[in-house]
């Protein structure tokens, strides 16, 4: 009999793990690697935030709270809903989690059964296949085309839609392509919804406060018919610099939320208590750090995707949210590195920009796309400035 469940065969290892590994290697022997992977910001937690925690912590609220959250923060984001949105939740509605991360694995753990499939657009981010399969449902990868901005079509939804089908997974700003959704196009997927009154959407809005250029939308508000399948997936994590803090938040139907609440309460029980008091202070307390936060994001964004346009072989489009570019490396496949390796992936390149160049990045097989690589832009503008030399040295040294 072995140790391990079998239901983990589904899962994949990490994509990246190598090359943490080979990072953490090259760090030891002294070389400046700048890492370009992480999915987090560089920013502090606003200081008022802090704040908060503390005074939570002195105040003697270290105590457990509701499974779904305390009702000051779950008050919050339903008025954070309403005023944001129009969207209209009764507090029992909405589940507060140890991330986003934990309010998706609740829902889908909550709601697949053995045969059930989730239909993800592609790229998409690393998590969701393995939770999907972890929850015993089937992933149902769909790609996205560079050239539709890596976004969903209507056609190709409805192509992917089986009677098993349960859920669409929507993710916009997009981990990793920073596709942002229109209106428009959120309409378009809706049409194709309607037709199918089995599927529910969940809409994991977490990067919803870091868009460029273009506006932010969210089905369940788009789409008022397709509310009461929607479930809307958000946190404080990207949006108030507060990954650490582990609180992201669903809203959706009663009874998925109820069941959501019923596998964390046998699992986590809650959040940090300490944590959704600061949370609470970030989504009531005024959120004018936002606004700098995109500021910064945007020259970042300008600035790397300039330099990187210069780098031979690699073409990168103008992401409209979050904060990640995923450029092609489609001109590098194939090339020879001056140690005489041949470049046969998108891996192969994300090594070789680490060991030849000190650059940490993640290969676009880790989000089910290739060749493509993702670069977080979450660093200063000196260090992206140093890491965008390298790789377009890194891309001049192949031949
Ligand atoms: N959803 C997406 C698309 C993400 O990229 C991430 C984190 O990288 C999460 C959810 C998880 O967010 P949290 O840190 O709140 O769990």
């Amino acid at each position: 009999m072995s140790l391990i469940a079998e239901r983990l065969r589904a899962i994949r290892p990490s994509e990246t793990k190598a090359m943490t590994a080979r990072a953490a290697e090259l760090r030891e022997q002294g070389i400046d690697v700048i890492t370009l992977s992480q999915g987090e910001r560089d920013f502090d937690t606003p200081a008022a935030v802090c704040e908060a925690g503390i005074r939570a912590i002195r105040g003697g609220r270290t105590k457990y709270t509701a499974v779904a959250g305390i009702k000051p923060l779950r008050q919050a984001i339903r008025e954070s809903f309403s005023c944001d949105h129009g969207l209209d939740y009764a507090l029992d509605q909405i589940t507060v989690g140890c991330g986003a991360k934990q309010v998706v694995f609740n829902a889908l753990f909550a709601s697949l059964d053995p045969g059930d499939e989730v239909v993800i657009p592609t790229p998409c981010w690393v998590s969701y296949p393995d939770m999907v399969a972890l929850a015993g449902g089937k992933p149902v990868l769909v790609a996205c085309d560079e050239l539709d901005g890596f976004k969903l079509r209507p056609e190709a939804l409805e192509a992917a839609i089986t009677p098993q089908t349960k859920w669409l997974m929507l993710n916009s700003p997009c981990n990793p392509t920073g596709a942002v959704y229109s209106r428009s196009e959120l309409l378009a997927l809706a049409a194709v919804l309607r037709r199918h009154a089995q599927i529910y959407v969940l809409s994991d809005d977490i990067y919803e406060k870091l868009t460029y250029d273009a506006d932010f939308a969210t089905m369940a508000a788009v789409a008022p018919d397709l509310y009461g399948r929607t479930l809307t997936v958000n946190g404080v994590s990207k949006a108030d610099a507060m990954t650490g803090w582990r609180v992201g938040y669903g809203a959706g139907p009663l009874p998925l939320i109820e069941a959501m609440n019923l596998i964390q309460g046998q699992t986590s029980s809650h959040t940090s208590s300490i944590s959704q008091y600061a949370a609470n202070e970030a989504l009531s307390g005024g959120r004018d750090h936002i606004d700098e936060f995109v500021r910064a994001f945007l020259e970042r964004r300008d600035l790397v995707i300039s330099k990187l346009n210069q780098a031979d072989g690699l073409s990168c489009r103008v992401p409209d949210g979050a904060f990640y570019v995923f450029p092609s490396c489609a001109g590098v496949i194939g090339k020879r590195t001056p140690g005489g390796k041949v470049i046969e992936t998108d891996a192969d390149f994300a090594m070789y920009l680490l060991d030849a160049f000190a650059v940490a990045v993640v290969p676009g097989s880790g989000f089910m796309a290739s060749p493509y690589i993702r670069i977080s832009y979450a660093s200063s503008l000196a260090d992206l400035t140093r890491a965008c030399d390298r790789i377009i040295a890194a891309c001049a040294g192949l031949s």
